[in-house]
């Protein structure tokens, strides 16, 4: 097959990966729900393994933090399933996808419905089970056309990403390493648009500790733990500077017994979002720096557990060039490529901050995607796949060039690494 005979046989399949995404979207993945992650693990097994020269599931890391009442708690997620082709090529495409969803087994949004000829509405059809059969289709039109046999791949789909890919981000950094470029599979808004940067983002709990004391009778020998948090919140507050794209949000706060008790435990969580690695280190620092002037005015112990767990996503040289090649590929296609900054994140930050240029919203079109009105465009399954295949025969002709300038760049930022 050639390029036109490839995007031929992908129309083809648009009615089967119609019913195969409405099959995977009634299939209920929750993060926490292993046993249906298992299920779509097995289901995009059986669906790809003939693709691939070999494929297998990878542990997840368990993830201990502190939660909401100050305890600590460990996190089970589940297995990370790949595929692999070719890993002798000289060129190397890592495939991401994550076959969690955010909606858990209690949730009332459970099953697909078409709304009408171009619209189906369900768990997961956007984000990402629509975009993982994107994925499957360009690389089964790429295995079926006169490529060339420089190009290898892997695709890791991942079970944990909708919590911030905590038991994943070591394997799938890993993987980065042997890739010359990263292909993402999130949706790309309902328009077609698709992201560019985006913000790093960071959560964090403070756990404070005062005295408790009868609040009638010794008031004064008190040490309000919710006191110290809410002044505390306020001070954070001050990091926003919405001009420069710096946001802290204060997110949920919890405490207290009795109404007649001073509160000796109190918890605050919030979320910090930024736009560059400077910013990111200036607010890691401004935190320490806040929270120990805080402990001492209200003494009362405050402990800050948490971080930056998505880095800000930047863009590189080579990020740009296959941006470029993307945009080339919407022209031949007829297909409206559009990018923008965001201040959501994904796996593309980790990816990017591990040194890998990547694409992160090559997925389906779609909308509402984390709310029980989440949709795709049904047309999107063929168009996205027929853009990402023109992608992989243009990294597979010209990655030398990627390659290239991703040797230099890396260079480059290691020799300012190694200056400062
Ligand atoms: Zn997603």
């Amino acid at each position: 097959m050639n390029f036109s005979e490839g995007c031929s046989w992908i129309d083809s399949r648009q009615e089967d990966l119609l019913s195969n995404l409405m099959q995977l979207s009634e299939i209920n993945s929750g993060t926490g729900n292993l046993s249906g992650i298992n299920k779509v693990s097995q289901f995009f097994n059986t669906y790809f393994s003939d693709t691939a020269d070999t494929f297998s599931t990878i542990n997840s890391n368990p993830r201990e933090h502190v939660d909401i009442s100050g305890e600590l708690v460990r996190e089970e997620f589940g297995n990370i399933l790949t595929f692999q082709k070719r890993v002798e090529a000289p060129l190397q495409v890592l495939l991401v996808g994550h076959m969690d969803t955010v909606f858990p087994e209690s949730h009332s949004f459970q099953s697909p419905s078409r709304i009408d000829e171009q619209t189906l509405l369900g768990p997961g059809v956007a984000d990402m089970k629509g975009g993982i059969l994107v994925m499957m289709t360009a690389l089964q039109a790429f295995e079926s056309s006169n490529h060339s046999s420089q190009l290898g791949w892997q695709v890791m789909l991942n079970a944990d990403e909708e919590t911030g890919s905590h038991g994943s981000m070591e394997c799938l950094v890993q993987a980065a390493k042997n890739a010359d470029a990263g292909l993402i599979y999130e949706p790309a808004l309902s328009d077609g648009t698709m992201s560019r940067a985006r913000k790093g983002s960071g959560n964090y709990t403070v756990v404070a500790k005062g005295q408790a004391a009868h609040a009638g009778r010794e008031f004064a020998k008190g040490r309000n733990a919710i006191s110290a948090l809410c002044n505390l919140a306020m001070n954070l507050e001050q990091l926003t500077d919405l001009k420069n794209g710096i946001t802290l949000n204060i997110a949920k706060v919890s405490g207290g017994t009795a109404l007649n008790v001073v509160p000796e435990n109190a918890v605050l969580q919030f979320n910090v979002r930024c736009e560059s690695s400077e910013q990111q280190q200036g607010l890691e620092e401004s935190l320490a720096a806040i929270i120990e002037k805080a402990s001492l005015e209200h003494a009362t112990e405050l402990k800050l557990t948490g971080g930056f767990s998505r880095p800000p996503k930047i863009i590189s040289r080579t990020n740009q060039l296959l941006m470029d090649w993307l945009s080339e590929g919407g022209k031949q296609l007829e297909i409206d490529v559009r990018f923008k900054d965001t201040g959501g994140c994904c796996d593309g930050n980790n990816l990017a901050a591990a040194g890998l240029p990547n694409i992160d919203t090559l997925g389906v079109c779609g909308g509402r995607i984390h709310t029980a009105d989440e949709f795709m465009l049904i047309n999107s399954l063929a168009e996205r796949a027929k853009l990402s295949l023109n992608l992989l025969h243009k990294i597979s002709e010209q990655g030398e060039q990627l390659k290239k300038l991703n040797e230099q760049e890396s260079t480059s930022t290691r020799l300012i690494s190694e200056k400062s």
